[in-house]
């Protein structure tokens, strides 16, 4: 069954649910809560059905053959490039790179510009960020000798906006940022903060991960040189990523991976490569991922995006009443006119967060527990690591009140 059309009037969510096999289980002796969709989204029955077709009928490699097989493949897979280009609203299809993920995308671009850097050049990074958008700034330093300096954060963990103003007047030479942070689903002004990067002559580059999936995304408004997401986080399969970029940005780029697919001519006296996006896509890519996440991203074009916004929003907003509500709970990154959106951050008093993810756990109800890869932000907000309870767009309120049911029940048995 597919979802019809909905109109902003006609919003069926029980509909969207069931298109989700994996939250219709059981797990032991409860339904499955799943409220880790930050990690990684369940999959609409639609991208599992668009993938297992390639693999039966359709399976070809792409670019390469004369056959007819291969060129259906090599349709789809372009296909789905400019659904991707019509999904964040890039100007062309060759400004759109496929990744492995968000981690390879944030790689190939500080690999890309390793040239470009030099000793005591500076690159500012969001001090909220995932790993992966921490690590391959500092792997570029080592090998440049740049300074990565973070954004400081406030108590609260969201970023000081003072500090990013006097740091700026550094002059950086890049600035990379979360657009949504995925330890506490806050919202950061992108379009704002790379306007003012834009001013001193900044590269930027933009974490989507947590992102599209949540909010209506265009890079053309936000203005950044790299915008990055992966395929999994937004209802897709795992192993596909973006690097989108404005296409100077992507021409500077050196090729991290280099080999088939990605040349104009080979010879043993020189190798020339080829243009945007295929010489930044060596090898065979993940085909049948990149149809599935073309199939994600048809599932929620069809899907009334106001109202799904809406109802996230509301969700969340409910989430954040009902642990407050529930006491003992500190909840991170939320600030009155910032809204959310996704995960909300908390830990119950001074219990240890695996200790609450087991225990929720044995309730049916999944959450993420650690530092959520984002090992600076605890530091900053002085703990070793968080509850995350995030969710999607099959979450409805039923899950909020099952995770917070659960989480008193924790509660009485802790505390
Ligand atoms: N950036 C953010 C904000 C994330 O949430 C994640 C994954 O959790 C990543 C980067 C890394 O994504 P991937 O593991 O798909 O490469």
């Amino acid at each position: 069954m597919s979802v019809k059309r909905m109109t902003d009037c006609q919003f069926d969510h029980q509909a969207i649910r069931s298109q989700f096999p994996a939250l219709q289980q059981q797990l032991g002796d409860n339904p499955l809560c799943y409220l880790d969709t930050a990690a990684t989204s369940q999959k609409p029955q639609s991208v599992i059905d668009a993938m297992n077709h390639y693999y039966q009928l359709d399976n070809a490699n792409v670019h390469r053959a004369a056959h007819q097989l291969a060129a259906k493949a090599t349709l789809q897979y372009e296909q789905v490039r400019v659904q991707v280009q019509g999904f964040i609203n890039a100007a062309t299809t060759q400004q759109i790179v496929f990744t492995h993920g968000t981690t390879e995308s944030i790689n190939m671009v500080a690999h890309g510009l390793t040239d470009l850097f030099k000793a005591g050049d500076v690159i500012l990074v969001d001090g909220a960020a995932h790993h992966a958008n921490i690590v391959p700034w500092q792997a570029l330093a080592k090998r440049t000798g740049a300074n990565v300096i973070p954004i400081p954060l406030d108590s609260d963990g969201c970023i000081n906006h003072s500090a990013y103003d006097a740091l700026l007047t550094q002059a950086p030479k890049l600035v990379a940022l979360s657009h949504v942070t995925n330890a506490m689903g806050t919202i950061n002004p992108v379009k704002a903060m790379v306007a003012k990067a834009n001013n001193v002559g900044a590269m930027t580059l933009i974490d989507g991960a947590q992102a599209v999936a949540h909010l209506n995304v265009d890079v053309q408004s936000i203005d950044c040189d790299y915008y990055v997401f992966s395929g999994h986080k937004m209802y897709g399969p795992t192993g596909v990523g973006i690097l989108y970029g404005k296409l100077d940005a992507l021409e500077k780029l050196t090729p991290m991976l280099t080999g088939g697919e990605m040349i104009k001519t080979v010879s043993f006296d020189g190798t020339s490569y080829g243009e945007l996006p295929n010489r930044l896509e060596a090898g065979t890519p993940a085909i049948a991922a990149v149809i599935g996440l073309g199939a994600a991203i048809t599932f929620l074009a069809e899907l009334p995006q106001t109202l799904i916004h809406q109802h996230e929003q509301q969700l969340i907003h409910y989430l954040q009443q009902q642990l407050s509500q529930l006491g003992d709970i500190s909840v991170y990154g939320v600030r009155p006119n910032n809204d959310n959106i996704g995960a909300v951050a908390f830990n119950l008093a001074d219990e240890h967060h695996q200790d609450v993810g087991i225990l929720l756990d044995q309730q049916g109800v999944a959450i993420r527990g650690g530092h959520h890869c984002a090992m600076p932000l605890m530091q900053s907000l002085q703990i070793k690591g968080c509850c995350r309870a995030s969710i999607g767009i099959y979450s409805n309120q039923q899950d909020i009140d099952r995770f917070i049911n659960a989480l008193a029940e924790v509660k009485s048995i802790l505390l």
